[in-house]
């Protein structure tokens, strides 16, 4: 991991251990990383996830593909030195919520193995969650929800993710999640039931 450009800087630690934190807000944060094709259902299944677990009251927050790109990661593209960035960036912030205590979901293509290892490196122990959203290409390219699928095949986006740039599956994703022939409900169930096995969430 590269230095920090200042020198003079110096860690500032709270002034309650994280355990306090988690006992004084009755939660305990994560990341849960959705990773996979576009339109293999990350944003889909995050977005429900959350709603499923604000209707319960818990502490959680889905961070969007998209939306960061709007602002935080306005300035980066598509090549592969900017998505690295976008994604170092991303983890930065999603490490920030988790140790506010909230869970945190990302759902953001993120296509190459050692950037989500970077991420899950800076992550604490065991709060790392890679869910491999694993929807065949056929199907997504199927469902093509924002039609990019199409403008990818007739070149009109370079460096599309699956036809024009690689797609680096995980080798040991905490969850492999099948969405053909599944309900959007079925999917989040199986990422909530996992994340209640993992102790992130009670009740
Ligand atoms: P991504 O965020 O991975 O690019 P989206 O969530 O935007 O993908 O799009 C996934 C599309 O697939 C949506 O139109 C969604 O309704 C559809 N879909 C069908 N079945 C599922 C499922 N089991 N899980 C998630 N999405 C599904």
């Amino acid at each position: 991991m590269s230095e920090p450009k200042s020198k003079n800087i110096h860690w500032h630690g709270a002034n309650i251990t994280q355990e306090e934190r988690q006992e004084a807000l009755d939660a305990r944060g994560c990341v849960v990383w959705f990773t996979g094709l576009s339109g293999s259902g990350k944003s889909t299944i995050s977005r429900r996830v959350e709603q499923l677990l604000l209707e319960r009251g818990k502490f959680v927050y889905s961070l969007d593909g998209d939306n960061v790109r709007f602002g935080l990661n306005k300035d980066l593209g598509f090549s592969p030195e900017d998505r690295t960035e976008n994604i170092r960036r991303i983890g930065e912030v999603a490490k920030l919520f988790a140790d506010a205590c909230c869970v945190t979901t990302t759902a953001f293509i993120s296509p190459y193995r050692q950037d989500r290892d970077q991420v899950r490196a800076i992550m604490a122990e065991g709060s790392f969650i890679e869910v491999f959203v694993d929807t065949p290409l056929e199907v997504c390219e199927e469902r093509d929800p924002k039609g990019l699928y199409k403008k990818a095949r007739r070149g009109e986006i370079p460096e599309f993710t699956g036809i024009s740039a690689p797609y680096e599956a995980p080798e040991a994703a905490e969850l492999v999640l099948k969405t053909a022939g599944r309900s959007v409900d079925e999917c989040a169930l199986e990422v909530i039931e996992h994340l209640q096995q993992a102790g992130f969430i009670t009740g």
